[in-house]
């Protein structure tokens, strides 16, 4: 039974990172959430707080395997981000977004459901346009270190658009740039996570390379409002659509930033950069802006200030149960 504009929306993925804030924010707007997640990067930690809740389900299954459920609505975000998680098991990977593609493809199919795709800016590759529009097909290495989540991506978004020409369903692809923010994991060797970890126990610094190649870092309360914003645009509406913050930072001055804000005295030490490590990346979100009329608001020196908080917590809480 369905009252008002509450929907019933699946979210997979949804005890990671982003995931968490979506159900979080869709359980604010009044709809009943189930979250699907395998628990192979997220954890209870990071729904404890929602468990409560009557309109809140959470159920343990890995989307590489069918699943029968009615629901109105499906974002999925199920496949680990960083590249420490999505290398440890390469073949998971790929099976995670093409498999687990065709299976929500194939329920939204069955039950009309709208279908979200959390893709990523990783299929622009490591780009020879910049900043990146969402007309650019990118530069991706096939056979890669990171070819299982890159081209697991593309695919995804390959039956997206086919699951729309050949059965007409109501598809939403979004190309999500370096997000961060509180409930990161604190150990998945993301820059943001690793800086401010490192600055906060007063261990090395790590810059991979020369520390000049460029990211974009959104905050995650932005990204999640432009998930929601593109969900509920019309049928016309599919995406694939930027969203991002297009300020653009060297990964030295992310640290030096990070250094600034905990006032530790970690040393900046270089390591040896890691293979198809994208040289520079920002986003074009003209779209955005137009269609979703969505732009971040959060610049990174205030979400910074804000994860740094989260980490703190985070360290003296495992700190209080080591003792
Ligand atoms: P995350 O690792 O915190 O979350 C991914 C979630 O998916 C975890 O809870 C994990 O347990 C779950 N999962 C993985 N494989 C699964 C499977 N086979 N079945 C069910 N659940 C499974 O990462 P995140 O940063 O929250 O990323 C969420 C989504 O957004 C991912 O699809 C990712 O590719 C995409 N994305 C994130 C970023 C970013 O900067 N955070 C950038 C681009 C794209
Ligand atoms: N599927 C699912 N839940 C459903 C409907 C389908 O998990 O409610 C899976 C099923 O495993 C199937 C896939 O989605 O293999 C693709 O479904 P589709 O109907 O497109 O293809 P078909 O069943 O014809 O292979
Ligand atoms: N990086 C770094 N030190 C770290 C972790 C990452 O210099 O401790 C660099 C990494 O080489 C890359 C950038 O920071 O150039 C962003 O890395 P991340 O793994 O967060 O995301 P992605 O490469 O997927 O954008």
């Amino acid at each position: 039974m369905r009252y008002g504009n509450t929907k019933k929306i699946m979210v997979t993925g949804g005890a990671g990172f982003l995931g968490s804030h979506l159900c979080e924010r869709l359980l604010d707007q009044g709809h009943e959430i189930l979250c699907v997640d395998n628990f192979f990067t997220g954890s209870r930690r990071n729904i404890a707080h929602l468990l409560g809740n009557p309109r809140f389900e959470m159920l343990r299954h890995d989307v590489t395997f069918p699943l029968y459920v009615e629901v109105d609505e499906i974002y999925n975000l199920a496949c680990p981000a960083s590249p420490v998680h999505y290398q440890f098991d390469p073949v998971q990977t790929t099976k995670t977004s093409v498999i687990g593609a065709i299976n929500m493809l194939g329920l939204a199919k069955r039950v009309k459901a709208k279908i979200f795709q959390a893709s990523t800016s990783e299929v622009y590759g490591d780009p020879e346009v910049h900043p990146q529009p969402e007309e650019y097909w990118g530069r991706v290495n096939p056979i890669g270190f990171r070819s299982c989540y890159d081209e697991g991506k593309r695919c995804a978004e390959t039956l997206f658009f086919d699951y729309r020409r050949q059965h007409n369903l109501q598809i939403k692809v979004v190309r999500i740039f370096n997000t961060y923010g509180p409930r990161m994991h604190p150990n998945d060797g993301r820059v943001v996570s690793n800086l401010i970890m490192q600055a906060l126990k007063g261990e090395d610094i790590t810059l991979y390379g020369d520390g000049q190649q460029t990211r974009s870092f959104c905050y995650v309360d932005d990204l999640i409002d432009g998930f929601i914003r593109l969900m509920d645009t019309g049928p016309e509406i599919t995406g694939p659509i930027n969203i991002g913050n297009p300020g653009e930072f060297t990964i030295r001055q992310l640290a030096d930033l990070v250094i600034e804000i905990t006032g530790s005295k970690s040393k900046l030490v270089h390591r040896p950069l890691p293979p198809d490590d994208p040289r520079q990346r920002r986003p074009d979100i003209t779209k955005a802006k137009e269609i979703l009329g969505w732009s971040p608001t959060i610049d990174l020196k205030a979400g910074l200030e804000k994860t740094v908080l989260y980490f703190d917590a985070y360290l003296r809480e495992a700190n209080n149960r080591d003792q």
